[in-house]
């Protein structure tokens, strides 16, 4: 049995006519900049995310880019953020002349740990800080409710990378209702890339944000800070989000929530058949879904709404278990295998502080197939050929 990492092809098979006829008519129509699409997806993404205001752009790096543009980060200045995530968290603060702070993550949930931003704040006596920027990893929603008080405690802006996130939902700061990720920071920026829940045709990507004047600052932005055509009150850049993208990203959108759904029953039934084998007792798998899928401090009756980009395990003996399962037809991969505040580009200045559990987490995740169409047997192989693994060992 072959099972693929991600399989676009499913995906892209019942909804191919529809998507090449609105292709077609993006092309006769000729507006292939700022076409009629581009609005329509914006206001479908806001409404969708709960939140005002939406603008499109060229790719989720360019959405975190962007917003720390809208904020005037530049050198001299620190933005906190976790060391365990895709380089571009870290890449826009280092190309915007800023340094990157770490605070380390809790190891259960992946995500930025509120207590160590807690004393990352405290020790920041010269006020450098400019910003937060936490990541929603995998799909789950990093722990918010912390995180926003402190960021009020230090009056400090909330870039939240929901990258891999978009639709992710935690519960709201009044108790009850559930927020979706991206609207409860100032802002929350979202990828397109083909393999996020939402994934284009090609580059593309979103800001949301229920604040008005930062949204426009964001939208002028994208645009070489033009407005009027040809007057410039900001040096911007070419941010713009294609018609055709967003004409393609229309039709995904309306099976966003289906596709959730979906990948939520496979993590389900990754956890249960898991659970099922004696990987566990035997040690060797630690932090079952089941236990992540939940956010700290929540009983098990109110599940985090994780949209599971990632199905993640973290295993001993990561990297032959890998190859193991390469061998056996099994697409995995690591996300991620160097923490950032490891990279070589950082240079020999850079002060590398320990972060243990990041580091311990590049070592010991991998991802397995979680995609929406993947079938019932292909996740009962895969989980055959883990446990077929550790017995040989
Ligand atoms: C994918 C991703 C990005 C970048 O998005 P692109 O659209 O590929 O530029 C940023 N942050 C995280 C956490 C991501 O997963």
């Amino acid at each position: 049995m072959k099972v693929p990492l991600l399989d676009l092809h499913a995906q892209l098979r019942p909804l191919r006519e529809e998507i090449g006829r609105a292709v077609a008519k993006v092309i006769d129509s000729v507006q292939y900049i700022q076409g009629p699409d581009v609005a329509e997806l914006e206001a479908e993404v806001a409404a969708y995310s709960g939140v005002e205001h939406a603008v499109a752009v060229s790719s989720g790096t360019d959405a975190l880019l962007v917003c720390l543009m809208a904020l005037g980060v530049g050198p001299g200045d620190r933005v906190v953020t976790t060391p365990y995530s895709f380089f571009a968290t870290m890449g826009v603060i280092l190309r915007l002349g800023a340094e990157p702070v770490f605070c380390d993550i809790d190891p259960v949930t992946f995500n930025m740990d509120p207590d160590q931003l807690a004393g990352t704040l405290a020790r920041d006596s010269d006020r450098r800080i400019k910003v937060i920027l936490p990541v929603h990893l995998y799909g789950q929603c990093a722990h918010m409710a912390p995180i926003m008080a402190l960021a009020e405690k230090y009056n400090l802006p909330v870039i939240e990378d929901a990258a891999q996130a978009i639709g992710a939902q935690y519960p709201g700061m009044d108790g009850h209702k559930w927020v979706r990720a991206g609207s409860m920071g100032l802002a929350g920026c979202f990828s397109f890339f083909p393999s996020k829940n939402l994934g284009g045709m090609g580059d593309g990507g979103m800001v949301v944000s229920r604040d008005s004047e930062f949204a426009h600052r964001v939208r002028l932005l994208r645009n070489h800070g033009a407005e009027p055509k040809y007057y410039h009150s900001l040096v911007g850049g070419n941010f713009r989000l294609d018609t055709l993208q967003a004409a393609i990203l229309r039709i995904k959108l309306r099976h966003l929530e289906d596709w959730h759904a979906a990948r939520r029953a496979n993590g389900r039934y990754y956890d249960q058949l898991l659970s099922e084998t004696d990987l566990l007792e035997q040690g060797v798998l630690s932090t079952p879904a089941s236990v992540y899928r939940n956010a700290p401090g929540q009983a098990d009756s109110e599940p985090n709404y994780h949209i599971f980009n990632q199905y993640v395990i973290r295993v001993q003996k990561r990297d032959e278990l890998l190859q193991h399962l390469q061998a056996e037809g099994i697409g995995c991969e690591v996300y991620y295998p160097v923490a950032l505040h490891q990279q070589q580009c950082l240079g020999p200045d850079f002060k590398i502080m320990p972060m243990p559990n990041s580091e311990e987490a590049a070592a010991q995740t991998l991802a397995l197939p979680i995609y929406p169409e993947l079938k019932k047997e292909m996740q009962e192989y895969v989980v055959r050929a883990i446990a077929a693994f550790y017995q040989g060992t």
